[in-house]
């Protein structure tokens, strides 16, 4: 395992914002696991398990050790009558293994593709799109636990999934790095395309796993703003989930607050919508800023630190809670 010192981790979010880290290191087998685990004994310092860098600010340089995850492989796990069973390794690329799948006539995560990060941290906080999340196909993950280098497997009922929610996000992050993912995916496929665009992409075209994955991948170009072009996280909030009391009276004053009552009997609103009724959409002050396609997308210009995106965020909180009353989540996690 190399240590570099002193790194710029700028090429590692997709923030693109330019902080440091003290040591940076890549995990690419069992024996850098093991490494890490001594480092992690001999020195008491921060430590910090890192993906493809597109859910996280680094709001400044992080005094510690940045651990990127570089697993590799994939392959067909075990088939029965009704499922296939897929794994990837931790470090692969998400947009590759869906494409991966889908090349190879398997259906279930194509709703899923062209989010960006890989595979490890997609079920951190249960990717989803187009209406899909991971956990409707997760069979189970494997992980290390960094703390007692124990072997841990996990099925979809351990990780208490919800929306944007998983019990990694909520009790081990930086404890558990995850090696590996299973998905079972049907095979008899079971399209989900009414929903937001999907079949108008498909103009008429048979639904394939292949043909729904190439729609998503053209309305996401269409609708967000690409990484590799202007700095940002995707979503930045959280869409806030309301008892239907308050529900009811901000629809008093704002008839067209969209909603989408959830299984519990809670209404799920729009955070885009309430943020756009604030007037954020297309603001930018210095290089930090909302994009003027997409609300919810914090953007980085080019030279914005993450303290200067972070005060954006905050402003955007502060300015709904006082509309609205209500108190919007940061969906990335916020580092220092
Ligand atoms: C343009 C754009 C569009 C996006 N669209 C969506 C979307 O539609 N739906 C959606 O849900 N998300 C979306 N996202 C957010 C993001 O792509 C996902 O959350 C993705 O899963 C993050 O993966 P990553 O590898 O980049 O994780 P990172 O940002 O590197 O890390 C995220 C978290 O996971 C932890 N982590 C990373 N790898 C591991 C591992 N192997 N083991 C344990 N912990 C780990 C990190 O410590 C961190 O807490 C979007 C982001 C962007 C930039």
């Amino acid at each position: 395992m190399e240590i570099q010192q002193n790194a710029s981790l700028k090429g590692l979010n997709t923030f693109g914002v330019n902080a440091r880290a003290d040591y940076l290191t890549e995990i690419h087998n069992h024996d850098d696991i093991e490494a890490l685990l001594e480092w992690k004994v001999q020195h008491d310092l921060p430590f910090l398990l890192l993906g493809g860098g597109s859910n996280l600010l680094f709001k400044n340089d992080y005094k510690g050790l940045v651990a990127r995850v570089c697993l590799e492989g994939k392959d067909i796990a075990a088939e029965d009558d009704n499922k296939v069973y897929v794994s990837a390794a931790g470090g692969e690329n998400w947009h590759n293994f869906v494409r991966w799948t889908v090349e190879n006539g398997y259906a279930g995560l194509e709703n899923l593709s062209l989010i960006p990060g890989t595979v490890g941290a997609a079920p951190i906080q249960n990717i989803g799109a187009y209406g899909v999340e991971l956990a409707d196909h997760f069979h189970s993950l494997q992980a290390v636990n960094l703390e007692t280098s124990e072997v841990l497997e996990f099925d979809l009922e351990h990780c208490q999934f919800a929306y944007r929610d998983s019990f990694f996000k909520s009790h081990t992050l930086d404890k558990l790095l995850i090696t590996s993912v299973t998905f079972a995916l049907p095979k008899k496929a079971e399209w989900k395309i009414d929903y937001a665009g999907v079949r108008e992409v498909l103009e008429g075209k048979e639904p394939t796993a292949q043909s729904i994955s190439d729609a998503i991948v053209a309305l996401r170009q269409s609708k967000l703003p690409d990484p590799a072009t202007i700095g940002n996280a995707g979503s930045f909030f959280k869409n806030p989930v309301l008892a239907v009391e308050k529900w009811e009276d901000l629809k008093v004053n704002n008839p067209d607050i969209p909603g989408w009552k959830q299984p519990d009997g809670q209404i799920k609103t729009s955070a885009a919508w309430l943020i756009d009724q604030c007037g954020w959409k297309g603001y930018r002050k210095g290089d930090a800023g909302v994009s003027q396609k997409h609300a919810l997308v914090l953007v980085n210009y080019g030279n914005a630190s993450g303290v200067e995106l972070w005060q954006v965020a905050e402003d955007i909180i502060d300015k709904v809670e006082g509309q609205f009353g209500i108190e919007l989540e940061a969906e990335p996690r916020v580092i220092g």
